[in-house]
């Protein structure tokens, strides 16, 4: 009994000591589904011995957590790959996280020289295995498995700040929508039970953080297998009766994103009204002010059904901030359908918007469909 105590006690230490001095530098783009992932592998790396530093001339091991919403994303990786192999004195052991490398699996090796490790989004947690693997034997890739769960592990989480915490409640995407890769990377959706979410919030107020912000490619798209945790909550939908459930537990501040149109209902707005601490805000990503560009896009409603919630939630009494995210130049979009977006934007006032240039993915049923409006046009400026 002993002896099995003290192999266990130098198994713990030689795993330190071998992590001693490396230091481990981590590069987030994209979403905020990304700056999850990132914050849970600082605190595994945290956990496992290593040092996570933000000075990147001086790391060991330099990770990279990618985005591939955008063609221009994933070029920035390959060039950002070549800058590190040139510039930094030390030659770190480089690691490509995320949905370029969920997508991209083994084949990065071949695109990119110098990618010694590919982590994809449903392997995260087996960060320091991929580093281990890497350093040991040249090359390791781990994209898990399809039919994978998301990992939702929050204790080793290493959070931005103390006092605001993003808290994943559903991952993927079923939707589909014509230009975009996120179904493809994040695969399909799965939601955190309700239970498990308040449980989290509860722990984090105590721990002192004051601002929860409940985050998901569509966070309304929330559809738990079980009622666990909502019950005695009334609501339209699940995600109407996790926000009841959520502002319960009397956190001070509580923030959704991203809302998908089709799946956003009266309710949600209702509820806004009902609790103080669920912020005024909605993020509403419309992408085009025509029904006809909806349709190619296969968002699944029209125009006028997603002004009449906007009307709705312009009623409401708490003067609701409202963002949005649009897509300029998609294929097939004419003269008049862009005066329509453009139409759309001041009818809707909008606090905020994104905006972007389309941009073709293959993969994406978009990237098929003939691209036929200019740069010039793309980049025209209202
Ligand atoms: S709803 Fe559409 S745009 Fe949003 S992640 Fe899913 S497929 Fe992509």
């Amino acid at each position: 009994m002993q002896m099995a105590k003290v192999a266990c006690f130098s198994g713990f230490w030689a795993d330190i000591l071998r992590h001693e001095m490396k230091k481990v530098f981590l590069e987030t783009w994209g979403c905020q589904m990304n700056v999850s992932d990132s914050e849970r592998v600082t605190g595994t790396l945290a956990r496992d011995g290593y040092q996570v530093t933000t000075d990147e001339n001086s790391a060991d091991i330099i990770i990279l957590n990618t985005c591939s919403v955008r063609e221009k994303a994933e070029h920035k990786l390959y060039s950002r790959v070549g800058r590190i192999r040139h510039k930094n004195e030390i030659k770190p052991v480089i690691g490509v996280m995320g949905c370029v490398a969920q997508l991209e699996g083994e084949t990065l090796f071949d695109k990119i020289e110098g990618v010694d490790f590919v982590l994809g989004t449903r392997a995260v947690g087996r960060v320091s295995t991929a580093i281990d693997e890497a350093i040991k034997n040249g090359r390791y890739f781990d994209v898990g498995e399809r039919e994978d769960e998301y990992d939702w592990t929050v204790a080793d989480t290493h959070r931005h700040s103390p006092y605001v915490a993003f808290l994943p409640i559903i991952e993927g995407c079923n939707k589909f929508c014509t230009y975009c890769i996120v179904p493809f990377s994040r695969g399909r959706e799965r939601s955190l039970e309700a239970s498990e979410i308040i449980r989290q919030v509860l722990e984090l107020r105590r721990n002192g953080v004051k601002e929860v912000h409940l985050i998901g490619q569509n966070v309304n798209s929330y559809r738990p297998e079980t009622e666990s945790g909502l019950e005695g909550f009334a609501g339209k939908s699940a995600f109407s009766r996790l926000l009841r459930a959520v502002a319960a537990t009397g956190i001070n501040r509580i923030k959704f994103n991203t809302s998908f149109p089709r799946d956003f209902n009266d309710d949600m707005v209702d509820a806004i009204d009902e609790h103080e601490n669920l912020c005024n805000w909605v993020h509403l990503p419309v992408q085009s002010g025509s029904s006809r560009v909806l349709k190619l896009m296969k968002r699944g409603h029209t125009i006028e059904k997603y002004l009449a919630k906007i009307d709705r939630i312009k009623a409401s009494s708490r003067d609701i901030a409202l963002t949005t995210d649009i897509i300029v130049g998609f294929p097939g979009e004419t003269e008049k359908d862009f005066q329509d977006t453009v139409s759309m934007v001041k009818y809707c006032g909008f606090d905020m918007a994104y905006m972007f240039k389309y941009s073709p993915r293959p993969g994406t049923p978009a990237f098929e469909m003939v691209d036929d409006v200019s740069e010039a046009e793309k980049h025209y400026v209202f």
